[in-house]
């Protein structure tokens, strides 16, 4: 019996033993094709040499220090690159080491810096259903996962809510993208107004909603209102990126491809690949320079902020991608992808809808297509995929949403940006056959 408290306390998985590019091998020696990189993290795959040769040469030099009495090079040199390729006016950077601690880093950011202008009666954060933003309390209380939240109701912060963009389920028949777009707009103001405007800190919203929704990208146009309402309110945009960022969806960071520059945005888990935890907060210098004319205090920081050898592997994996050129790449692989999805599963009764954007695609799970009801939650359908395609050697991280009220199903695969055209189709083959094998065959 393991002595570790594992996600769930009935099972122990099986214990991974070594890696290699896109395949990670267990203790029995079975080989598993990893198609989601663990949680959308391992974006160069395993034992990239570089990355490595960065890791060693920092060990050897400074593993640690503390950054209450040194910064070092090798993280001013990542905030450098960071800042160099981040939308414009992003150009501060705060270090952490994952996701959640990225999120709370945000929040705190944003409401001690109207403290600073003078307005600390902004205390509201207004966030979306069907959302993650991470499990420590703050972030678990702007995320609106709810089956993650139940139990530790009440949480510390009463967040306003908003629907998520989900044009597959929410826009109606008849109506217009635009029109769609522009109701969630109208609900997202009349969400501030119920608040008082005034009294919003942040909006806070995936640019690509990832585990919650299966890889579920913005109506086009959407950021560009939420942007508006924002300015027009003095209200920050918080783009949470830690799963669609750092080249997932085909550019370093998916904003780019909504044509807006958010207040903060988080980053992580691709930031190091995996090879180290590290996350950060990109922030606007508007709100930094609040903060340093003011208390010249960020009253945050956490043990590990800027460690040095997390910022050389992080520095390395995103020196690798751009020298590689592998954000065109997958741009390329995305749309094999999609394509192989299509026509593996395109026409499977139980699969309602392919979605994503480059190498982050969404298949969601249906009982019925026509319908597009969803599975209930006590048949476990993306926990019997996950464990089909584990057995078929395939990991695709499985999650059941918040449906109106009911958990949803899908499969997010996220695989390292150096897979191969023949590795596509083995993924879209792999998981064709779990998801037959659990739901039975498409009629052909
Ligand atoms: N924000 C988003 C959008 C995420 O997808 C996640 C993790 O999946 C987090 C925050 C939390 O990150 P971490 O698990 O590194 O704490």
């Amino acid at each position: 019996m393991s002595r570790i408290i594992h996600r769930s306390l009935r099972s122990t998985p099986p214990v991974a033993a070594s890696a290699e590019g896109i395949y990670i091998t267990d203790q029995s020696g079975k080989r598993y094709l990893d198609a989601c990189g663990g949680a959308a993290v391992s974006c160069l795959g395993h034992r990239h040499p570089d990355v490595i040769a960065a890791m060693h040469a920092q060990i050897d030099r400074l593993a640690y220090t503390h950054t209450s009495f040194f910064t070092s090079e090798v993280s001013e040199e990542l905030a450098d690159h960071l800042v160099a390729h981040a939308p414009a006016g992003l150009d501060q950077v705060y270090f952490v080491s994952g996701g959640s601690e990225a999120v709370e880093a945000a929040l705190k950011l944003a409401r001690q810096y109207f403290v600073e202008i003078g307005q600390p009666q902004r205390t509201r954060f207004v966030a979306r259903r069907q959302s993650y933003h991470g499990n420590t309390l703050g972030a678990l209380a702007v995320g609106g996962n709810e089956w993650r939240r139940q139990q530790f109701a009440p949480l510390l912060m009463d967040v306003g809510r908003v629907s998520p963009v989900y044009e597959y389920r929410d826009r109606r028949e008849g109506e217009s993208q635009d029109g769609y777009t522009a109701r969630l707009i109208a609900e997202l103001e009349a969400e501030f107004q119920r608040l008082g405007p005034q009294n919003v800190i942040a909006f806070v919203a995936e640019t690509v909603v990832g585990a919650t929704a299966g890889a579920v990208p913005p109506t086009p146009g959407y950021f560009r209102g939420v942007r508006e309402l924002c300015d027009r309110h003095g209200i920050l945009l918080i783009a949470d990126e830690v799963m669609s960022g750092m080249g997932r969806t085909g550019t370093l960071h998916a904003v780019e491809q909504e044509g807006v520059v958010p207040d903060l945005m988080t980053i992580a888990k691709g930031l190091g690949g995996g090879y180290q935890p590290i996350g950060a907060v990109l922030a606007s210098g508007r709100i930094v320079e609040a903060i340093r004319q003011g208390s010249g205090l960020f009253q945050h920081g956490h043990t590990y902020i800027g460690h040095p050898t997390a910022a050389a592997a992080a520095l390395a994996v995103q020196k690798v991608i751009q020298r590689d050129g592998l954000l065109a790449q997958v741009r390329t692989r995305g749309e094999q992808l999609r394509g192989a999805l299509l026509r593996r599963l395109g026409e499977h009764p139980c699969v309602g809808d392919i979605r994503g954007r480059g190498l982050f695609m969404g298949v969601e799970l249906v009982k019925d297509r026509d319908s597009k009801a969803p599975f209930d939650a006590a048949d476990k359908v993306n926990q019997k995929i996950k464990q089909q395609a584990m057995a078929n050697g395939l990991l695709v991280y499985p999650m059941g949403g918040t449906i109106d009220g009911r958990r949803g199903d899908h499969v997010l695969l996220a695989p390292p940006f150096i897979v191969s055209e023949a590795d596509i189709e083995d993924i879209a083959d792999r998981l064709g056959s779990a998801i037959e094998l659990c739901l039975g065959r498409a009629a052909r």
